[in-house]
């Protein structure tokens, strides 16, 4: 995988340059798909996600307690998403100014589990902040796709969006039911 600084390997004259923010593997597919057949020319931007056929700018490491101090007292959904937008959207708009592209986009925008008008405010603010653009489009139509491609690349299909509070939602019910069935058991 390139490092930050060869990151930029996918440039091509007169192809606009696009850096896509990939949340995971699976929601990479159709947007990648799709702005391929629009003529942009895609850099992924991963931070904290699975890996992708992409010349991908790579920050390693996930910033746990910066995550959770921004949700802080904000955690059910949407206000956590928000913040968790803010946060992804920020580092992206700050590594496309800094590696010279013009604007950048998002894999979150596929999925019909995240609030569109939000991730649209996140990243247009991130854009003003950074003076690049927010490219949006409205991805969720490609959801079916989305689940097609991800079944012929083999990729892992996680159960849960992503942080601790996710996956605590996906599975406490399972958990808790199992331990009272355990606990019935041992009668
Ligand atoms: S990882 Fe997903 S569920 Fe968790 S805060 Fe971010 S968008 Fe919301």
């Amino acid at each position: 995988m390139p490092s930050t600084d060869q990151s930029r390997t996918s440039q091509v004259a007169g192809v606009p340059p696009l850096l896509l923010h990939i949340c995971c593997a699976p929601c990479a597919t159709y947007p990648v798909q799709t702005l391929r057949q629009r003529g942009f020319s895609l850099t992924g931007y991963w931070h904290n996600v699975e890996r992708v056929s992409l010349p991908v700018v790579w920050e390693p490491g996930y910033d746990l307690l910066g995550f959770l101090g921004a949700v802080a007292g904000r955690e059910g959904r949407p206000e956590r998403c928000e913040q968790c937008y803010r946060l992804r959207l920020e580092r992206t708009a700050a590594c496309a100014a800094r590696h010279a592209f013009e604007r950048f986009s998002t894999t979150l925008l596929v999925s019909p589990y995240q609030d569109q008008a939000l991730i649209r405010a996140a990243g247009e603010e991130a854009a003003n902040r950074h003076g690049v653009e927010f490219y949006f489009e409205d991805f969720r139509r490609g959801w079916a796709e989305r689940g097609r491609l991800t079944r012929e690349y083999g990729l892992y299909r996680q159960q849960y969006c992503g942080c601790l509070y996710s996956e605590f939602e996906r599975y406490a019910g399972r958990a808790i039911a199992e331990a009272a069935t355990l606990s019935h058991e041992d009668r």
